[in-house]
């Protein structure tokens, strides 16, 4: 809390220099107050609290000017506090978007290529076991496209890196780069392939821009089905993503999802991110999701009717997904989601305290969108051993590697619903 005073303008006019030191009085007079209080989200709390007091007070004092710098002070205050104070946030799991390129042009992507570059890989691995050293369990490597970056072998490494960690490892892919020697190398080091799928309809798939125009030839739905046999092929669980839009809110998913058995079957309701595919007043977004929103009630109608169907979509609505993630961008910035832009924190390498504070992450949003999920599944163990394993295992037939992946199902999946139940278990 001694921070306060510091975080008031660093030069003052002589003419605002009065209502600096006012406030600055007023904040030293507080910080005893604080000190005192038994738990850091009370300091928070009252931080805020007396901070809007001070604002009132100084500007029937001093002038709008001191009241500015007041108002503005909160903000620093609930940032300063939460990073200074004990239990910091822990992020438990990551998103991490190492890269922001993609092959597709999907119409309502809310991570659009506003960047070209990535981090080198080991300065990507320093990072990733800063974050490990402060609490991160799983990690989800996500992009733009994660295979685009040379040929798939970054994500790769990352994959095996963060599994040498200890650390439950997910990627979510367009899947439109995936080979079967890929996913054969790497499996080992992976525990969830999650694939983008917003339809089973060719057409439908072209108007959303889920489809790389520089390979025509290549059908999104036919690839999404390839890779569930190689994730049966190599024990690694298979999920899907989709967004429900405007192009497929109507569409009827449910045989072919419930024919591809994915471990979870995830269904967001698109989402507007100023900046990314909205508008954010004279800066341009690359995308425009305008024509793509669907209400709540279209959202509702469509998991409604896919749980009737057995296919036990698991829900993610426009306001859980705004402040549930820890998202990180290919810089190492945690991005704050939660004002409706992508505001990015400080860089975890200059201050990881401050920028898990400055995420904008809510732990009681991540626990209603069931984020924990993975903790009631067994994670590949820690990647050398199963790597050798997994060699002696590949000599044998395929019948063998079939059993052994409906064992891991079995013990890495500890809710198996019935088939009717997913009303009573509506994460799966
Ligand atoms: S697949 Fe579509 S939504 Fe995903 S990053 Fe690429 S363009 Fe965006």
């Amino acid at each position: 809390m001694q921070t306060f005073v510091a975080l008031t303008p660093q030069q003052p006019t002589a003419s605002a220099e009065a209502d600096l030191v006012f406030i600055s009085r007023a904040v030293q007079m507080t910080d005893v107050f604080f000190s005192s209080l038994p738990s850091w989200w009370l300091q928070l709390a009252s931080a805020v609290v007396v901070m809007g007091v001070v604002a009132v007070v100084s500007c029937r004092l001093q002038g709008y000017r001191a009241a500015a710098v007041a108002v503005a002070v909160p903000r620093e205050i609930a940032v300063a506090a939460a990073a200074n104070s004990a239990p910091a946030l822990q992020p438990k799991s990551v998103n991490y978007h190492f890269t922001r390129q993609c092959n597709y042009t999907c119409g309502f992507c809310f991570h659009t290529a506003k960047s070209p570059s990535h981090l080198p890989l080991e300065s990507a691995k320093r990072g990733l076991h800063m974050l490990r050293d402060a609490g991160m369990e799983k990690i989800n490597f996500s992009g733009g496209e994660p295979l685009l970056i040379d040929d798939g072998e970054h994500l790769g490494q990352l994959c095996r890196f963060c599994k040498e960690l200890g650390l439950f490892v997910t990627i979510v892919t367009n899947g439109s780069l995936m080979t079967q020697e890929w996913l054969r190398r790497y499996a080992p080091f992976i525990d969830i392939v999650a694939v983008s799928c917003d339809s089973f309809d060719d057409s439908t798939n072209k108007k959303i821009g889920r489809w790389d125009k520089t390979n025509p030839e290549k059908i999104h739905k036919d690839k999404l089905f390839e890779i569930a046999t190689w994730c049966l092929k190599f024990a690694v669980g298979l999920k899907i993503n989709t967004v429900v839009n405007s192009y497929n809110c109507d569409e009827d998913m449910s045989a072919q999802i419930i024919s591809l058995k994915p471990i979870r079957w995830k269904c967001f309701q698109v989402l507007e991110v100023e900046g990314e595919n909205k508008r954010r007043g004279s800066s341009k977004a690359l995308r425009n999701a305008g024509k793509f929103l669907v209400s709540q009630e279209q959202f509702d109608a469509f998991l409604l009717f896919h749980k009737n169907a057995a296919c036990c979509p698991v829900a993610e609505s426009n306001a859980v997904m705004r402040s549930s993630y820890f998202l990180l961008d290919e810089q190492m910035r945690f991005l704050d989601c939660s004002t409706g832009a992508k505001v990015p924190s400080v860089s975890i390498f200059d201050d990881l305290p401050r920028a898990l504070a400055e995420s904008g992450f809510a732990p009681r949003e991540f626990k209603a969108r069931d984020g924990d999920f993975y903790e009631h599944m067994t994670a590949k163990p820690p990647a050398a051993a199963q790597a050798v394993a997994y060699e002696k295992e590949e000599q044998q037939s395929d019948s063998k590697q079939r059993s052994e992946h409906a064992k891991c199902r079995q013990h890495r999946v500890s809710r198996t619903p019935p088939v009717s139940a997913c009303d009573v278990v509506p994460d799966w």
